[in-house]
Parts: C-alpha cells; structure tokens; sequence
C-alpha cells in the first residue's frame, strides 16, 4: 500500500503488475527445515508492470525458495553453504528482462495519428 496519489495514479495508467518466472530449478540439497532431499525448488522472477502506454520490466529479481516436501518457503536465514552455493549457481544462469521502457502499440498508433493531424494542419495554413 503506497500513498493515496499513487494509487489513484496506478488506477489513471490503468497499471498491472505480472509476475514472469524467469528460471526454476529442483535442487537436491536438504531442506532445512523437514531434511527431505527431494522437495526443494528455487524459483527466480520479475515483476513486470504493463500499462495500457508502456511496459516496463522492474530491476529487482525476486528469489523464493521452496520445499514441495514441507510446502514451506524456506528464507535464505536458513539456508546453509550447500543451499548458497546451488544459488548462485543457479543466480547465473537467470536472464533477466531488459529494464527499458517498451511502448505499446498503441502509444505508437496515438503518436502517428499526432503526426497526421499536424501534417493536415501545417498544409491547411501553407495551402
Ligand atoms: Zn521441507
């Protein structure tokens, strides 16, 4: 929950945030918190804001781990040097979303028509 402008200024860009899940990975270590060795996933995303203007994928990538055995998530307080290892393994084979701002189609289509009415305009007055 941000300010009040702020979320009347999501509710004006019509502004919707997805979750892409870049990279995922079963690991085999030991859960630290029930021990089972085969419950483990690791997954890696990014939040991506889309509006009806532009979209924009965020900076941050979010890691959670977590154990399918115990169906906990398991936070990196916890982990231990095997789990840390796997991770940044893991860390480097992620490939984020380029953060760019990406215009919609419709932008592009809005900005065009801009073009068109000041081009009708100009040859109006030089006529
Ligand atoms: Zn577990």
């Amino acid at each position: 929950m941000g300010p009040p402008w702020k979320s009347r200024y999501v509710c004006i860009l019509n502004m919707k945030k997805t979750s892409h899940v870049l990279h995922t990975a079963r690991i085999a270590n030991n859960c630290p918190e029930c021990y089972a060795s085969n419950g483990l996933e690791f997954t890696f995303s990014q939040e991506v804001i889309e509006t009806k203007w532009y979209k924009k994928a965020e900076k941050t990538i979010a890691e959670t781990l977590y154990c399918h055995t115990c169906n906990s998530t398991i936070y990196p307080v916890t982990w231990n040097d095997d789990i840390e290892r796997v991770h940044e393994y893991h860390q480097k084979l992620v490939v984020p979303h380029t953060t760019g701002t990406h215009l919609t189609s419709l932008t592009y289509i809005l900005l065009l028509a801009g073009i068109v009415i000041v081009a009708a305009v100009v040859y109006l007055l030089i006529r």
